[in-house]
Parts: structure tokens; C-alpha cells; sequence
């Protein structure tokens, strides 16, 4: 049964027994009450709470639920042994209301589980609690630094970043080098341990200082790299998932053998393997269909992805079942993970950078398609508005360069500019790195000469000053984008689109000449190898007709996003900002298939309702009123 057709159903019975109800309230005022949150688990909470909450954010509005079964919480999680913390302090449920993104939505319950045993335990009492309470479910949240709304909930949050962030040994054997960790470890800390092996995890994201390892898995995060090395879900080994029944599952491929015995075994991991692989089976053919054409994307529940090589190849014992790739991505919405294993590669070495300044938007794509025969390490992009806005914000780039390098890095911005330039600045800037791989069998300068053209000058930069300059300022360009308005705030919700590559040039004139129709003005950077893009449009939040331009804008834009065979969301996931435009990208067939694998996972709809399926959250309604 679908949540809403249940929800309606068990709401209409609690109404009936209004009696027994007042008697809960009168039960939950006094739990509240009688249970302050005093522990030292709680005054971890506060300190979070502390770093996070944001003076200016203002109270968010508030789907109306029903909150007797809010109240309750404390009680019930504590009987039934949940040791963590847990906590409806109004300053703290304001800090948890919003993310990275443009919607603010106010949780009711903010728990911190201790370790696994926590999570297990807050899946079971909501999954009990939920019959007598529709309105309860449970969001995990990692550092919250997700840009569509991903971890937002007008429920039960479960932030996995305040103890569940251990990271185990890296591994190395037999040339393979492996790390286990929980989700919560920030990417940063692992990248720490990974380079003491001279390794790194290749799909970091750009926001890898300030991001976890779980959410990113979640997420299914990619960046620079993933042009050769793919998303995170493809550098999963195992997951550790607490599943709908409250116990924990280890999740790995799986041969057809293993496959075998796990369905014979009488458990959630069965049920759901069982039942994912007949739902596959009996519609491979619109799954396939429907498989985005980007090499990158973080729409839907990438189902093509669990038996890669088939179906029937599968049954002959061809390749793997492998539900990690449904667990990756999913944003929370079918499980929560308690642990992962993750593969690493060695740290690429002898890497070159070639910078290729393109003078007419035309050439972009083409000379992308032309990078791309030679196997680079990435190709990433900006645009000269970003470029412009370095130039005119030198202080911008004080903190984030080391003092000894700083100001030889401006001059090298200042003389690229005005020498090399000649005060021109290129429509398009294209970061190109190549490795000792790739350079063994083409030479960096013979790839530039390649490249070159009337309108795109293409060279190989040798000053690790030159090459730091041209990295800070394609890092740069989200932050640098607020410098043009510091009343305004880049907004995240066309920020994920990506096209084939050799649909960039077409896609970018469109994209500017629907900014011109819209007035606005956005920054843009993106992974140009993988015809991805990220701008945000500097928007006012608190204008009152914000959030009808931002409906749409997103309408326009992914329109014209799917007409160049492109997909909305390449990396930064659902959330509750895609979610209601998957439409766009997927057949409505497609779309009952992705529910009905949600629920096989969540037959009750306790984690994250709302996202990547059966979108609940008013876009209008839930946007953030402040900047
Ligand atoms: C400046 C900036 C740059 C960024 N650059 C990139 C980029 O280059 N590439 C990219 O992909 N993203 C990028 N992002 C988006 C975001 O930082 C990443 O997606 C990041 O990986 C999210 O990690 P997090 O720990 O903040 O997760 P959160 O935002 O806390 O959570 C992400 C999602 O995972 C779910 N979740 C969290 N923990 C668990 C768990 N234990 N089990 C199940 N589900 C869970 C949440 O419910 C949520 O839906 C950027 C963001 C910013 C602000």
C-alpha cells in the first residue's frame, strides 16, 4: 500500500479514537517533561547544535503533522535501550531544518545514535511506531552539506556524523587497497589515513573538507575524477545497511551461487533480493529503456545497474547481483548504512595540466570531444564570468592559499589576464589533467598543438603557481559567485544538469539565453568531460516571488536539460528539489518501477518518505525565506 493511501487510512482512525488519544498526549507532555535531556550524550548534541546553528535562520515552515507521536519519542526510544542522544531543543531542531540547499523544513526529533545497535533500534520503534502514528519516520543526515534537500524531514532525523564516524586500518593486499569506516567519518579524515598509503578515493567530490563518506555513498557523489573513475557507488566493496525490519544486513555483490543461498534463507536480505530480482526480470526491457544516456547520474534507483550484465547472462552464472548499487544513491530512502567498505587507488602521479582557453562557445563541445580520445584524468571547466569574478576579488583567495604562495598566485592571475590574455577573457576555460598513463602514449604538447585552433589556445602549464591559480579559481566559482551580490544567495536547483558532452556548446547557449530571459545572472563551472554543469542563479529568498521564479526556472531549464538528451541530475541526487521533475527524465512505467522497488525495501515508508519517490514537500512551501 502507498504511504498516502495508508497514511489517510490510519489518520482517519486516530481521529475516531480522539479519546485515547488526549490520553497520549497527556502521556507524552508528561514523558517530555519528566525526561529533560541532561545526559553528556545531549550536550554533544548541543555542541553541534552550537557550531551549526545559524543566527539568521529564520523559523521554517512547518508541514503540518501530527505530533503526538513526536512527543513519545523520547520515551519509547529510551525503553526500548537507545543510548545516544536525543533531542526536540527548538535552537537545534532550527539548526537541523535546513542544508546545503533552498528549502528549510523543521524536524521534530533530532537523535544521535551511539552506534549501530541505536540505528536499529530507532528503525524498529518507528517502524512499530509509525502504525499507530503515520506521520513518523526517519531521515539519516550526515554533515548535511547535500544541495537538494536530501536530509530535511519534517520528522525523526537521525545524524549519523556525531559517533558513527570511526574509521577503520587501509587495507592493502594482493595490489588491492581497501578501508572500511562508519558513515559518518569525514571525507577528509579518510583522505588523511588513505595518502599515509599513498592512496585516495577517486570520486571525491568538490566538497570532500566538509562532507562524510556515508553521505556521499548515499548521495552516490562523484567529481573531478569520475570522468575515468565513475561515482562512489562503484568504489563500494560492502555496505552495512540497517534495513525496514531493524536488523542489519551486510550488502555485497553477489555471484549466482551466493545469490542462490541467500534467497533460501528466511529474512529481510532474502525477501528484498528476491523480490528485486523478479521486479528487474519482469521489466528489464523499460529498465533498460530508461537508462540515462550521461555517464553520469544520481536520478531515480539506478535498477540497470543491479544485474549489469542481464538477466538471462546472470542466470548462467555470467556476472553479479549487486544491490549496493540501490543502496548507494538512495538517499536514505530504503536503509541506513551503519558501515562501509570502500575500495582506493593509488594517488595518480606525474600528473600535467594543460589549460585550453576557448574564445567562442562553439568550440567548447567539440574540443571536449577531441580531450576525451585521450583518456585524461579529468577535464573540468568555467566560465568567464567566473574568471572575471577572480580578477575583481583578489581577497577572495587569501584564506585558501598558503600565505608563501599567495601573492605569486595573483600575479599569475593578473599577467595570465593582461599578457596572455591580452584582457580577453576566454568564454571558457578548460582544465585538462593527464597522467603518466596517458602521456606514455601521447605527449602533453602534442595533445595542446592537437587542441589548438584559430579561437582556443591550448598550452601546457609547467608553474605549479600557474597550475594552482587556474584549480582556485574553478574551485572558486560557486563561493565567487556570491561576490556579486552579497544580498543574494547562488541558489542549488539547476546545479546538477548534464548533457552528452558533444551537446555542451548548444546547451550553453541555451542556458544563457534562458538566464537572459529570466534576468538573472549564475556563475558556471562543472565537469565539462562529462557534459556536466553547476550554476546557481543569484536569487533574493526573501522575495515573495522567489519561489514561483524558481518553479519556473527549473521547469525551462530541465526541459531544455532533456531536449539535448540530458539528464537533471547527474550528481547531487533527488532530494526534494528533483524529485517532482523526474517525470521529465523517466517513462511513467519507469517511475512505478522505481516505487515499487522502494518498496520492497520500506514496505511502511519510514526512511526519508518523500524523496526519489511519492514527492510529499510543497517545493513553494518549503523553500528557505532567507538568504
Ligand atoms: C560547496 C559544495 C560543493 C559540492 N560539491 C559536490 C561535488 O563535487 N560532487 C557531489 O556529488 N556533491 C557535491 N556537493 C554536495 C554534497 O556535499 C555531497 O553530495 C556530499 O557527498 C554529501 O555528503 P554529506 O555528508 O553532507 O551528506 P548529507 O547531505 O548529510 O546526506 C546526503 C543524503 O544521504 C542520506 N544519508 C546520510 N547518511 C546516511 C546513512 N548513514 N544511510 C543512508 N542515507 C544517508 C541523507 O538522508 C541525504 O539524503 C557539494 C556541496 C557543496 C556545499
Amino acid at each position: 500500500m502507498s504511504r498516502s493511501s495508508t497514511t489517510l487510512k490510519r489518520e482517519a482512525t486516530l481521529s475516531k479514537t480522539a479519546k485515547k488519544v488526549k490520553t497520549v498526549k497527556k502521556v507524552a507532555k508528561k514523558a517530555v517533561r519528566k525526561k529533560p535531556v541532561k545526559s553528556k550524550k545531549n550536550e554533544s548534541i548541543k555542541a553541534i547544535s552550537i557550531k551549526q546553528i545559524a543566527s539568521q535562520i529564520k523559523p521554517t515552515v512547518t508541514i503540518k503533522r501530527n505530533p503526538l507521536g513526536h512527543l513519545l519519542m523520547e520515551k519509547m526510544f529510551r525503553e526500548a535501550g537507545f543510548r545516544g542522544g536525543i533531542s526536540t531543543d527548538k535552537k537545534l531542531l532550527d539548526a537541523y531544518s535546513t542544508d546545503e540547499s533552498i528549502f528549510s523544513v523543521r524536524p521534530q526529533v533530532v537523535v544521535q545514535p551511539k552506534n549501530r545497535g541505536d540505528v536499529e533500534i530507532a528503525t524498529k520503534v518507528i517502524a512499530e511506531q509509525t502504525k499507530r502514528f503515520t506521520s513518523l519516520s526517519l531521515t539519516p543526515r550526515a554533515a548535511g552539506t547535500g544541495l537538494g534537500g536530501g536530509s530535511l524531514t519534517d520528522s525523526v532525523v537521525i545524524d549519523v556524523c556525531a559517533h558513527l564516524n570511526k574509521i577503520g586500518e587501509v587495507v592493502e593486499k594482493k595490489g588491492k587497497i581497501t578501508f572500511t569506516c562508519e558513515p559518518g567519518a569525514m571525507w577528509r579524515d579518510v583522505e588523511k589515513k588513505l595518502k599515509k598509503h599513498n592512496a585516495y578515493l577517486p570520486p571525491y567530490p568538490a566538497s570532500k573538507d566538509i562532507c562524510s563518506v556515508g553521505g556521499s555513498v548515499a548521495n552516490n557523489a562523484a567529481g573531478p575524477d569520475s570522468l575515468r573513475y565513475g561515482h562512489c557507488a562503484d568504489w563500494v566493496e560492502s555496505i552495512d545497511v540497517v534495513l525496514h525490519d531493524g536488523h542489519t544486513y551486510t550488502i555485497k555483490p553477489l555471484t549466482l551461487r551466493e545469490y542462490k543461498i541467500l534467497i533460501k534463507q528466511d529474512h529481510g536480505h532474502s525477501r528484498i533480493a528476491k523480490e528485486i530480482f523478479d521486479l528487474i526480470s519482469k521489466n528489464e526491457k523499460e529498465i533498460k529503456k530508461n537508462k540515462p544516456e550521461t555517464a553520469k547520474n544520481t536520478a531515480g534507483y539506478p535498477l540497470w545497474s543491479v544485474m549489469p550484465e542481464g538477466v538471462a547472462k546472470f542466470k548462467k552464472g555470467i556476472g553479479t547481483f549487486d544491490l549496493t548499487k540501490l543502496i548507494s544513491g538512495s538517499q536514505g530512502t530504503i536503509g541506513i548504512i551503519t558501515s562501509l567498505t570502500m575500495r582506493a587507488e593509488p594517488i595518480p602521479s606525474d600528473t600535467t595540466l594543460i589549460a585550453v582557453s576557448i574564445f567562442d562557445l562553439e568550440n567548447v563541445a567539440d574540443s571536449i570531444v577531441k580531450l576525451l580520445k585521450y583518456n585524461p584524468l579529468n577535464v573540468e571547466i568555467f566560465d568567464a564570468l567566473t574568471f572575471d569574478l577572480a580578477l575583481r576579488n583578489p581577497g577572495f583567495f587569501k584564506n585558501r592559499i598558503s600565505k608563501s604562495i599567495y601573492y605569486r598566485v595573483m600575479f599569475s592571475l593578473y599577467t595570465t589576464y593582461h599578457v596572455r590574455f591580452r584582457r580577453k577573457i576566454p568564454e571558457f576555460t578548460i582544465l585538462v589533467t593527464v597522467d603518466k598513463e596517458t602521456a606514455s602514449e601521447h605527449q602533453p604538447e602534442v595533445i595542446a598543438k592537437e587542441i589548438s585552433g584559430q579561437k582556443i589556445k591550448a598550452r601546457v602549464v609547467k608553474s605549479s603557481i600557474e597550475s594552482e591559480m587556474y584549480w582556485q579559481v574553478r574551485r572558486g566559482s560557486y563561493t565567487l559567485s556570491k561576490m556579486q551580490d552579497p544580498t543574494k544567495r547562488p541558489a542549488a536547483f539547476l546545479e546538477d544538469m548534464a548533457v552528452p558532452p558533444e551537446n555542451l556548446s548548444k546547451f550553453f547557449v541555451q542556458i544563457k539565453r534562458l538566464l537572459r530571459e529570466f534576468n538573472v545572472t549564475a556563475a558556471i563551472h562543472g565537469h565539462g568531460g562529462n557534459g556536466h554543469l553547476h550554476f546557481y542563479p543569484l536569487l533574493d529568498f526573501t522575495n515573495k516571488t522567489t519561489p514561483v521564479l524558481v518553479e519556473k526556472m527549473a521547469d525551462k531549464f530541465f526541459e531544455t536539460a532533456v531536449k539535448f538528451k540530458g539528464n537533471i541530475c547527474g550528481e547531487h541526487n533527488d532530494g526534494i528539489i528533483r524529485t517532482p521533475h523526474l517525470s521529465k527524465i523517466f517513462s511513467k512505467k519507469m517511475l512505478d518501477i522505481f516505487k515499487q522497488a522502494e518498496h520492497i525495501f520500506d514496505p511502511d515508508d519510514i526512511f526519508n518518505p518523500g524523496k526519489k519517490v511519492n514527492p510529499r514537500f510543497d517545493i513553494k512551501e518549503t523553500m528557505r525565506t532567507n538568504n
